[in-house]
Order: C-alpha cells, then structure tokens, then sequence
C-alpha cells in the first residue's frame, strides 16, 4: 500500500487488548484502565479477519501489542491463525517480559518470529518503583526463557527517562555485550499519562552518544540508527521520535483493541473498523493508510493529538 505521500505503508501494529499487569509510570494510571465489556474488545476471528485483510492490502509485518499482548486470553491461538497468512514475512510481539518464561516456547511454537521485550533500568527497586506491580527479576528470566526457546534478534526497548535511567545507559548498552540482543534507546513521547512531565525527563538520544563515546554507527534498522561497541556481539539502537522526526520514513498503521485504525500514534483520527469483512475491510484499511498525515510536531512543542493513552493505542 502507499499513502498520499507515496510512502509504502507494509506494517501493522495490532493492540489486542488494553490491559496490563504493570503500571508503568508514563504510560498507564496507577489504577490501571477500566475493563472494558468483553463485547467492546475485537474478539479473536476478529483480529486475525484484520490480520488477513491487511496482509491482502501488502502489509508483510505485524507486531502483536497492547496493553500487555500476553495477558490476552486466545493469545496464542491469533499467533496460529496469523502465522498462516500467506504473504505476512513477519510475526512480532511486544512485552514487558513477565509472562515470558511460562510462555516462550509456546509463542516459538505458535509462529513469533520475534520479540521486543520492555526493560528500562537493571535496578529491582526502581523496577518496582516504575513498573509499580513488575518484578526485574521475571523480566530478566523471560529474557533467558526466550533465548531457550530459539528466539534470535531479540530486542530490547528501553525508554529514556531523564533523572530516572539516565545513569544507567552503559550498563543496559552492557547486555549486549555478550548477546545477540539489539538494545534500543527510546525517546519519551509525551502522550496520555507523561503529556505533562517536566522537561527534564524529555532526554534526546543524543545522552547516549555521550554516555558511549566508543559506540560506532552501523547503519539502521527501520526507524533506528544502529550502533555497536567494537567488538561486542549485539547491536544498540536509538529511536528518536522527538529529536529526529521520522514520519517521512513511517511505514506503519495501527489498529486498537477496539477496532480503530490509526494512520498515526500521535492523530486523533480513527477509522472504524469493526463490522467489516472481506472487500470492505480491506478497502477501510487501505482509505486509513492513504490517510496517513505527514507527521507529527512533538519536537515543535505542540502536543500529541492522541486522545488515548499509549496502552490503548498499541505502542
Ligand atoms: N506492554 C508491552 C510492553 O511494555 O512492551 C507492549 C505495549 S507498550 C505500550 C509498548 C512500548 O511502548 C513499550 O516499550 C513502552 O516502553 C513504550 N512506551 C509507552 N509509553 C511511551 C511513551 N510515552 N514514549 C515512548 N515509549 C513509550
Ligand atoms: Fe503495560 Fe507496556 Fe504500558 Fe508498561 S508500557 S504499563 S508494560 S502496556
């Protein structure tokens, strides 16, 4: 698919629930969402008629997020279904890693391809601190759990948070030293629960580059400048929605557990999409990735115009 712009637009973020069994400070409220009524949230046929429709519209990727992807009951079953898409390259998902060692092998076995596993310090007690209901050391095993399972080219997305993480960047950069693991620093968008942080904790990626003067550019990856430590095995990432505007390079749109597509995380505008099968959907989804905007203006100071916090959008 192309948009307006004559950008390829091949990859789809579909959030299949809203819930979560963390409460990470900039993203989610510390009493969590209110759970919505079975019959508002995309049931499993569903997703995967979304899956199959936008596959049939030339999307190659989708990346299986939410809220938390795992605590979503039928998880694997979509996994299956999905995987089944002939023409879909690659099935990912995103996770805060909890639920990762009872659930590796099983999401190997399902048909993931490959993981994005949240983790933004190595300290337990701010883990806790941020979190607010995780535990580090379930992250770090989920970590291994996957590993165990055959996962490759795992990644990790850790958020840079200014006073918070900060002082720990080469230490985190440190787990790739002996791991196929690509560790991606993420700037801190402020949208839903972080909108109105202060500035301080808004730190460019460029605090990277400064804490790791040895790292050397390889190339990118998607929407990331790639790095590595000279002779070290993974690859470290950054990923600057605020400093560096990538929107000229977006190929992506999302889909909310509510069945809303999104041309862009940081738009309020939705395309419904629930009711619709085969031919119709197929043509709402292709009517939303022409939609798409040129970009966002976060780094000009304006906020998002995203109505909804990052756990009900799909990050
Ligand atoms: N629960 C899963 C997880 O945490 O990996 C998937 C959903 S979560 C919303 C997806 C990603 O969005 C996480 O890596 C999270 O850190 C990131 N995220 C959430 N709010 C963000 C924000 N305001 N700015 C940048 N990244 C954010
Ligand atoms: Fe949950 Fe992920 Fe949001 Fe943290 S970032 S509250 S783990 S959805």
């Amino acid at each position: 698919m192309q948009d307006l712009r004559g950008r390829t637009v091949d990859y789809l973020r579909l959030s299949v629930t809203d819930l979560c069994n963390y409460r990470c400070l900039y993203c989610m409220g510390e009493d969590g969402v209110c759970k919505k009524d079975h019959s508002q949230i995309l049931a499993l046929e569903e997703l995967a008629e979304i899956g199959r429709a936008a596959v049939a519209c030339g999307v190659r990727k989708i990346r299986l997020t939410g809220g938390e992807p795992l605590v979503r009951r039928g998880i694997l079953d979509l996994c299956r279904m999905l995987r089944k898409l002939e023409g879909l390259k690659e099935l990912t998902l995103t996770t805060n890693g909890a639920a990762l060692p009872a659930m590796a092998a099983a999401l190997k076995a399902a048909g993931v391809d490959r993981l994005n596993v949240s983790l933004d310090t190595l300290q337990p007690e701010k883990f806790r601190a941020l979190t607010r209901l995780g535990e580090l050391q379930q992250t770090l095993s989920g970590l291994a759990a996957a590993e165990a399972a055959g996962f490759t080219g795992t990644k990790i997305n850790t958020v840079l948070l200014g006073g918070i993480n900060d002082d720990e960047i080469a230490d985190l950069a440190a787990l790739t030293r002996e791991k196929d693991l690509c560790l991606r620093f993420i700037e801190l968008m402020p949208l839903g629960e972080c909108a109105n942080w202060p500035r301080e904790r808004f730190l460019s990626a460029d605090a990277v580059l400064q804490a790791l003067p040895q790292l050397e550019r390889i190339g990118g990856d998607g929407v990331a400048e790639l790095y590595r430590i000279p002779g070290w095995r993974g690859t470290v990432g950054l990923i600057r929605p605020m400093s560096r505007c990538f929107c000229a390079a977006c190929s992506r749109i999302r889909v909310t557990a509510d069945g809303k597509l999104k041309p862009c995380l940081h738009s309020d505008q939705e395309i419904p999409l629930r009711g619709l099968r085969g031919a119709e959907l197929e043509a709402a989804i292709r009517r939303g990735a022409a939609a798409k905007p040129a970009g966002h203006r976060l780094a000009a100071g304006h906020s998002s115009e995203a109505v909804r916090t990052m756990n009900e959008i799909g990050g």
